[in-house]
């Protein structure tokens, strides 16, 4: 694993094992159940990182991190005043990392329930892939339009704010390779090469069956999802 630190914290408890600082955990239910590792930090001196350093943080594939955790959010925003501190006492390291547990928890408990009241509404309005017709409904993904790391609690919920696609469709609208107007037209971005939309079942002159109620999201895609140039 290459990791790089830089002033902000450095993995490791003091006086403590490796054991102690880096535990393999499993988190969630099954089927969402993953397995990952807890790491505790020590804070050295958070004032020797800049803002622009924290900007300009990329993840492994040179992408702009767009979840950074919410300290570092607040950090950028409000600088170190407004840092909710954290101790380096290893007693109280520890019971705020049971805390932030409890809410990874309870924020997979909520996803789970909300895609889960989210993907129903979407198969009684159309209980099949809304640019293909595919029926087959263990396949079909509820996809937001606007998507669900953009949207309010209200917005991830909103059945105008989705389609039900098959795994082809969801992973081209999803990653902006197509989008769609307000006509319901199909737009397919200039990133696919022709020769393979075969493969991926599209082709110029596509459309779906789009109302009112989606526009607004539609437009969002469109501005913000869609990637039609390099
Ligand atoms: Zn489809």
């Amino acid at each position: 694993m290459n990791v790089q630190f830089k002033g902000i914290a450095v993995p490791g408890l003091k006086g403590k094992g490796k054991e102690d600082s880096l535990q393999l955990k499993s988190f969630g239910e099954s089927p969402n159940k993953f397995r990952n590792f807890e790491a505790h930090f020590t804070i050295l001196n958070e004032h020797v990182v800049e803002k622009d350093w924290l900007y300009n943080l990329k993840d492994y594939e040179g992408d702009s991190l767009e979840s950074a955790p919410k300290e570092w959010i607040s950090y950028v925003e409000s600088g170190p005043d407004y840092l909710d501190r954290i101790s380096y006492d290893s007693q109280t390291s520890g019971a705020s990392l049971h805390k932030i547990l409890a809410s990874e928890k309870e924020y997979l408990r909520l996803t789970r329930t909300t895609q889960g009241k989210f993907r129903e509404k979407l198969l009684k309005e159309f209980p099949s892939c809304k640019v293909c017709g595919l029926k087959i409904k263990e396949l079909l993904v509820a996809s937001h339009i606007k998507p669900w790391k953009d949207c309010d609690d209200e917005e991830r919920v909103d059945a105008s704010n989705g389609f039900l696609l098959c795994p082809s469709h969801n992973a081209l609208f999803d990653s902006g390779l197509i989008t769609v107007e307000d006509t319901g037209d199909i737009l397919i971005s200039e990133l696919l090469d022709k020769k393979e939309y075969p493969l991926l079942n599209v082709r110029e002159g596509l459309g779906v069956d789009v109302k009112h109620k989606h526009s607004k999201y539609l437009k969002w895609h469109r501005d913000t999802v869609f990637r039609d140039k390099a």
